[in-house]
């Protein structure tokens, strides 16, 4: 019972060899496996935890290549579809000088947007203990209705579910959509985690105060997390909240850092759910999470930088 599904998107992120570069300035690219769900698998199990990942991939060299990237990391790969019409998802991403990353997405329509709901693995969506998604599953048909019911069969089968919504302004066909669609599923999960930039896309506000952050909470929530950075996250729940500190690191690319901080918290919580009533157990779960995420973001790329359980422990012992 500490299975960990992961439903969404995996694709290939194309990233320049050089970096501070522009899309159009790079002169050479290099794969590296991303989408934040299949990020968050790898993490649960990199950890030793038992994962799975829920999405479709084209039935093509890429998308073969993912699936065995999951099964090579011991992810559960067994509610992978692959679609013989459409491609793999692929993105461009770059960090440029300024620091802030540029997307550039393939996605017309790509494989995981074709997933329908009679493609589900509804056996194993029945077995998970936490259900974790994202948004971008929500923004085109036959994919959102595949998630809005996947949605439903775990939580019905007893599973907590986990929503990071991951906000991709640039795949949305405008911000009004992007926050309505984000939001309509809002109100369905138990665990909803968001960075800095989401809570001001979300509420408006760019203030990271508790007044602003209860505007997204729900009384149906277990767990409200605001991650900020290499200063840690803010933690709310029913009865209890704070802030953690996060460890200090070399940032060298904080790609994945979130996933990872999201998929070591999911990790904790299902070998051990009294975590999210017990404020003790929450903040060593979130420092481990924020150790993590830390770990990650002195590494280049997202599933190479994921760590171990070993190297977390490393991390908090020299702290
Ligand atoms: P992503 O960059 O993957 O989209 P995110 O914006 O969702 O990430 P961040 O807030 O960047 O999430 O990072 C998640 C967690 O990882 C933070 O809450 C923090 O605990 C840890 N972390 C990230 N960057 C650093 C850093 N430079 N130093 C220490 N900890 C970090």
């Amino acid at each position: 019972g500490e299975l960990v599904v992961s439903f969404g998107e995996m694709l290939i992120d194309f990233v320049p060899t050089l970096a501070g570069v522009s899309l159009a300035e790079a002169p050479a690219f290099v794969k590296a496996p991303g989408g934040a769900p299949a990020n968050v698998a790898i993490a649960v199990a990199r950890l030793g935890g038992k994962a799975a990942f829920a999405g479709k991939l084209g039935d093509d060299e890429f998308g073969r290549m993912l699936a065995a990237i999951l099964r090579e990391n011991g992810v559960d790969d067994s509610a992978v579809v692959f679609d013989a019409g459409a491609r793999t998802a692929l993105a461009f991403v770059t960090l440029r000088a300024d620091g802030e990353r540029e997307f550039m997405f393939y996605r017309n329509p790509s494989a995981d947007m074709l997933l329908t709901a009679d493609e589900l693995n509804v056996d194993l969506l029945k077995r998970a203990a936490v259900f974790h998604y994202g948004s971008i599953s929500l923004i085109a048909e036959p994919c959102r209705s595949a998630h809005l019911r996947a949605m439903e069969v775990a939580k019905e089968a007893g599973a907590l579910l986990s929503y990071d919504p991951n906000l991709r302004e640039a795949l949305w066909p405008s911000r009004e959509e992007a926050r309505s669609k984000i939001l309509s599923i809002w109100d369905q999960a138990d665990i909803v985690k968001v960075s800095e930039v989401e809570l001001e896309f979300l509420t408006g506000i760019n203030l990271v105060e508790d007044d602003v952050v209860m505007k997204l909470w729900r009384p149906t929530f277990k767990l409200l997390l605001v991650t900020l950075g290499d200063q840690g996250c803010k933690y709310y729940t029913t009865d209890f909240r704070g802030s953690v500190p996060s460890y200090k690191v070399e940032q060298v690319d904080t790609t994945g850092a979130g996933d990872a901080f999201v998929g070591s918290l999911l990790k904790k919580i299902v070998q051990d759910p009294s975590s999210l009533q017990d404020q003790k157990k929450l903040e060593e779960a979130i420092k481990f999470a924020n150790a993590c995420g830390a770990i990650t973001a002195t590494k280049k790329g997202a599933i190479p930088s994921l760590p171990t359980e070993t190297e977390v422990l490393r991390l908090m012992e020299n702290a």
